[in-house]
């Protein structure tokens, strides 16, 4: 049974409207949860009115596909770990681009498509050429992310003197091929896609490679956008008016949280997409780290907490590692009965996911208006008495402002040793995602509390209420 063409269309708008308004649900946290669900509905809509429109057919298969794909999905979906969303991500990023190459090849092989004549074929050559190009880039500049986000791969920039030529003359050899794709006969352009399709996939490798760990936030959104990009182009080639729209809208959506995810790290848009090294670090000599470690416990800890009149905590990744953010609200609530002053400061690209402190904070219910903007609270910095960094690293870096070698200087960061005492909980001494090592550690004014944030956390609440 097919539906009427007029029908898929407006099943079409209907599931376009519901997109956007998904989108503007994600926009805040109290909506976000309303936004995934008008995205289920979107999409079940456009599968439904896709799969049930004229000339589809071998329903049977698609079905099937639909089941077993929709088991694996939900179970991976209930088995992942927050902290390993963002690896996730990348690697459903990664499919969006490896279907864009498919649909790529199929289109051109199509026998339909060669029946096409003058521009309406040029058209559909040059999408079949961009949608291939895009979506191989993204096809291996998402697995290269998701290596780096899940360890597989080193966070460290892998880059070197030419790297840019390099790239430049690869898209001008891709434009070449193109010409002569375009002006081959029948099929026989296949040679020339397939050269493009291999080069497209090592660009894709390189540029994601060349990216430090400092700055996989703002990648992981360009790839987001990327995959939009694919998607549309691959609605294109295949005359799919919905997919075009889904495309864009993925497309532009990603490629503006890029420009606030640069922003946030002041870094250039273009430095980044086009690999130009990873950000401002000058990749010379580092500066030698000065000064020594020292290391406190928790009962020590918890006197300082006692003696403080304004604290501020700095949550990062391992406090996500650890769900530690239970029993650092209750440790908050502690203070707070006792008249302290106590904040959350908050990096914008803390842990491995845009908002996911605010996020973790928000399940532990953690009140708003204490949970400040890392720009709110650097000032206040100076006149804090205690700032307890709980798994977090590269956020509070120092090499961001004062070491031109380091990958992730001109990166804000929140300003820690400003403050009178900071108390570092983490497990050893190693490096942040970026691998930069960090001076905070050997200031003066810091002291190490090692062991898992959340067990050190409830360590601490219990000297507090003794
Ligand atoms: P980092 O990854 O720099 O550091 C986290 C620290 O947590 C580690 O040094 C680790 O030290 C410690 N840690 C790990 N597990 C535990 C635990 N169980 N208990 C206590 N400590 C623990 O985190 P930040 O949040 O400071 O910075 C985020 C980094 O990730 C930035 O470089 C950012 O650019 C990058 N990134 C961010 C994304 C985003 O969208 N937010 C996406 C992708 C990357 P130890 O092993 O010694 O315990």
């Amino acid at each position: 049974m097919y539906i009427a063409k007029e029908i898929q269309t407006a099943a079409y708008l209907f599931a376009s409207i519901l997109f956007i308004l998904s989108l503007s649900g994600l926009s805040s946290q109290e909506s976000a949860k309303r936004g995934v669900l008008y995205g289920i509905v979107g999409m079940i809509v456009a599968i439904i009115a896709t799969v049930m429109g004229k000339g589809v057919e071998g329903h049977v298969y698609i079905i099937a596909a639909i089941a077993i794909a929709s088991v694996i999905g939900i179970m991976v979906a209930r088995k992942v770990e927050m902290t390993a969303m963002p690896q996730l991500v990348a690697i459903l990023h990664s499919f969006v681009g490896l279907a864009a190459v498919l649909v790529g090849f199929g289109s051109y092989l199509d026998p339909a498509t060669q029946l096409l004549t003058g521009a309406e074929h040029t058209i559909h050559l040059v999408e079949v050429f961009a949608g291939i190009f895009i979506g191989a880039i993204t096809f291996t500049g998402s697995i290269i992310a998701w290596g780096k986000l899940d360890g597989k791969v080193p966070s460290k920039p892998w880059s070197f003197k030419g790297l840019q030529l390099m790239n430049l003359i690869l898209l001008v050899i891709c434009i070449i091929l193109g010409v002569l794709y375009n002006n081959a006969e029948g099929t026989s352009g296949m040679l020339y896609l397939g050269i493009m399709t291999a080069i497209a996939s090592f660009i894709g490798v390189v540029l994601v490679m060349a990216i430090g760990g400092g700055d996989m936030p703002v990648v992981v959104s360009m790839l987001n956008s990327y995959s939009g990009w694919a998607a549309s182009a691959a609605g294109f080639m295949l005359g799919n008016d919905l997919l075009i729209v889904t495309g864009a809208l993925v497309g532009s959506s990603g490629a503006i949280l890029s420009m606030h995810m640069c922003h946030a790290m002041n870094r250039s848009f273009f430095s980044v997409i086009f690999a130009s090294g990873s950000g401002n670090g000058s990749g010379g000599e580092k500066k030698a780290i000065e000064g020594e470690v020292t290391a406190l416990n928790h009962e020590e800890v918890a006197n300082l907490l006692k003696e403080a009149k304004s604290v501020v905590i700095v949550p990062g990744y391992g406090m996500a590692v650890a769900k530690a953010q239970y029993p650092i609200y209750e440790m908050v609530e502690n203070l707070r009965k006792d008249g302290k002053l106590v904040r959350f400061a908050i990096h914008p690209v803390a842990g491995r996911l845009p908002g996911h402190m605010n996020v973790l904070l928000a399940e532990a219910n953690v009140p708003y208006d204490i949970v400040m903007e890392m720009d709110e609270i650097n000032d206040d910095m100076p006149n804090t008495d205690v700032v307890m960094v709980i798994g977090a690293n590269d956020v509070v870096n120092p090499s961001a402002q004062d070491d031109p070698a380091s990958s992730i200087y001109g990166m804000p960061v929140i300003e820690a040793w400003k403050a009178e005492k900071v108390i570092i909980m983490k497990r050893s001494m190693s490096a942040g995602y970026s691998g930069e090592d960090n001076p905070l550690f050997y200031k003066p004014n810091s002291e190490m509390l090692y062991g898992d944030a959340k067990d050190s956390v409830n360590k601490i609440l219990a000297f507090l209420k003794a």
